[in-house]
């Protein structure tokens, strides 16, 4: 774990997060300021900084965060009417937190392409 890092530190149990649903590699929690009726995030139990940093050995931990996002979305009722995933890499897609995490935003249209 980094110990600065503010999603290791929902992990940890260090700051309480909104929790929607947890396994042992994985924990969804409400995004603090949501772009839909439902933005929730998933992160992997452990650390890693961005995509650029994941390894073919993080394969199936990142399908987790895929499956996850799927229970996320039958949990809050957004399956049946569509939900978009998201993980920003880096600067330009706008990734502001250093731990990756799958955007799970539904309850709404959205517009593609994203601005
Ligand atoms: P990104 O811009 O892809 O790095 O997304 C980071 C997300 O984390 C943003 O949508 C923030 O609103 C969200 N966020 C920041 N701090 C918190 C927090 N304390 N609890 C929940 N979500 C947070
Ligand atoms: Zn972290």
């Amino acid at each position: 774990m980094a110990d600065s890092c503010l999603f290791c530190k929902m992990v940890s149990g260090a700051i309480q997060p909104d929790k929607v649903y947890e396994t042992p590699r994985v924990l969804a929690f409400r995004d603090i300021n949501p772009q839909a009726p439902v933005h929730v995030l998933v992160v992997p139990k452990q650390h890693v900084a961005t995509l650029n940093e994941a390894r073919p050995e993080d394969a199936l931990l990142l399908g987790e965060l895929f499956l996850a996002a799927r229970e996320v979305a039958g949990k809050t009722g957004i399956a049946e009417g569509g939900y978009r995933t998201v993980l920003n890499c880096n600067a330009d897609a706008g990734q502001t937190v250093f731990h990756i995490h799958l955007h799970v935003l539904g309850g709404r249209p959205m517009r593609w392409p994203p601005g």
